[in-house]
């Protein structure tokens, strides 16, 4: 089972038939540079359509994902993707546009930008967006860029980012990157900002406040007003991390609440595949004080005719080729422009129904360290099973032998032995109930028999790895163990 597509390989198997050439034959070597052209034949597996097929397909099969089952991964917002998205992406009209085609032959695709942009403006309530960046991590940077920007134009760019214990890891990389320095402030017990903590590290040299809302905890932050407060009296600016908007849509709009600065995740509130690396699309949506700075081009309309605005001269420039990662966009837009203003609020509220129902049918098995009620994830603690031996990873793998993806385990870091779960507005009740009485079933088998719990997975290709060992040593070649039940 499971060989490399290498090994099936056989001289002169063809997965392909080529119409006969219809244009005059030429050289390559009259067409490309001789440097580039290859002097042996790369070594491709000769495989026939069908093997290519059911070789792909049965990996496929070996890995776990949304198509396939129940994905619970906190903070990641692994919902199901409409098929619809998949379609209008792959119009030739849309994915065999070049990028350098003049602006006059780019119409439509400029327009849906245009667009898009508008319906991020109208969601988060801020005055203008980029949709340069190319995931959540590299839209914090930009949106770092533009306080920076904007703080350099008073006259002193200032040198620190206070970051609460309950944001998301990637927020203070992002502000190194930046060249900023990142000051924890704690949580409180219920979960929100320590204000006093707040006090004590704000001051003329806090260029903004990076808050993801809700927290990593499924929180809200209900203590906007006095933050902003706070930040007004020295001069510094509110980012929010956008990341966690699937507990927003349609119930608050970012910009009404002071916030200056927030990305979106379009692959995660917004419907792209994502995991394993991408593409994802993190768009940047500015309060007034920030508009000077927006990297270029801008999309600009006039009359019915869109235009590329390259001209700004406090642009913080480029910071991605060309638009971004256009077919994202593409997907984002079908998503709204399919769910409309009624239908967003939905997904927002049925994300938050399934949380917290999830949420009340565990709560007389696992811990719940802050109690405020969740929006779309919530935070558990796996400590009461530690004193039975069992940890969170255990559990997490014993999931795998259900056919579900592990929810996430050890963040935030607040929280002793967390597990972390975003159900979705995606999924059915039998669906939540099903992974429910399955993590009940788990607590039972610790009860009764730890030690398959600990040596969990068993269903799946192969069980426990060394992680670390499998990411530096890569072993492709793994011979997989048969899946048995
Ligand atoms: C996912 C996530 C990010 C980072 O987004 P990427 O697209 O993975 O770079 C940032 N903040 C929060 C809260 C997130 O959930």
């Amino acid at each position: 089972m499971a060989k490399l597509i290498f090994e099936m390989s056989s001289e002169g198997r063809k997965g392909y038939t080529l119409p006969k050439l219809q244009v005059p034959e030429k050289k390559v070597s009259s067409l490309i540079s001789e440097k580039f052209i290859r002097k042996n034949f790369a070594r491709l597996p000769q495989v026939s359509e069908n093997e290519a097929l059911r070789h792909f397909i049965e990996l496929s099969r070996l890995n776990h994902h949304i198509d396939k089952g129940f994905y619970p991964l906190g903070s990641c917002t692994m919902k199901y993707n409409p098929k619809i998205n998949e379609d209008a992406a792959n119009n030739p009209g849309l994915n065999s546009l070049h990028p350098m085609q003049s602006e006059e032959l780019s119409q439509g695709a400029l327009s849906l930008m245009y667009e898009l942009a508008e319906y991020l403006k109208e969601i988060s309530g801020l005055k203008e967006v980029t949709l340069q960046p190319a995931a959540g991590a590299h839209g914090e940077l930009a949106g770092l860029m533009l306080i920076r920007a904007y703080h350099e134009n008073q006259g002193n760019p200032r040198e620190n980012i206070l970051i609460p214990d309950s944001a998301h890891g990637t927020n203070p990389a992002s502000v190194t990157i930046a060249g900023y320095k990142s000051v924890q402030i704690k949580s409180d017990e219920k979960g929100l900002v320590d204000l006093e903590d707040l006090k004590k590290h704000l001051d003329e040299n806090t260029a903004a406040l990076m808050l993801t809302n809700p927290s990593t905890l499924g929180i809200f932050e209900t203590q906007l007003q006095e933050i902003n407060e706070l930040l007004e009296n020295v001069g510094a600016l509110l980012y929010m991390d956008g990341a966690n908007l699937n507990a927003l849509l349609g119930i608050v709009r970012p910009g009404d609440i002071g916030v200056d600065v927030l990305h979106f995740n379009l692959h995660k509130t917004f419907s792209t595949p994502h995991g394993g690396g991408g593409p994802g699309a993190g768009p940047v949506g500015v309060s007034d004080k920030l508009i000077d700075f927006l990297p270029v081009p801008k999309i600009k309309k006039e009359k019915d005719t869109f235009k590329l605005e390259y001209n700004v001269p406090k642009s913080i420039g480029r910071i991605h080729s060309f638009y971004g990662n256009f077919s994202v966009l593409v997907r984002a837009y079908v998503y709204i422009r399919m769910l409309g203003s009624k239908g967003l609020k939905r997904v927002s509220e049925n994300a938050i129904i399934n949380a917290n129902y999830l949420k009340e049918r565990l709560i007389n098995h696992f811990q719940l360290p802050y109690k405020s009620t969740p929006m779309h994830e919530f935070v558990f603690s796996g400590s009461k099973l530690k004193e039975k031996g069992v940890s969170t990873l255990d559990l997490a793998k014993r999931l795998l032998d259900y056919g579900f993806h592990a929810p996430t385990i050890y963040f935030p870091l607040i929280v002793n032995e967390a597990i972390m779960i975003e159900p979705t507005e995606t999924e059915t009740k039998e669906t939540l109930d099903k992974f429910a009485d399955t993590m009940i079933q788990i607590t039972t088998e610790i009860e009764e028999n730890p030690d398959i719990v600990r040596n969990a997975p068993h269903k799946t290709p192969v069980s426990r790895l060394d992680e670390v060992k499998a990411i530096k040593e890569p072993d492709i070649r793994f011979q997989f163990k048969k899946v048995t039940g």
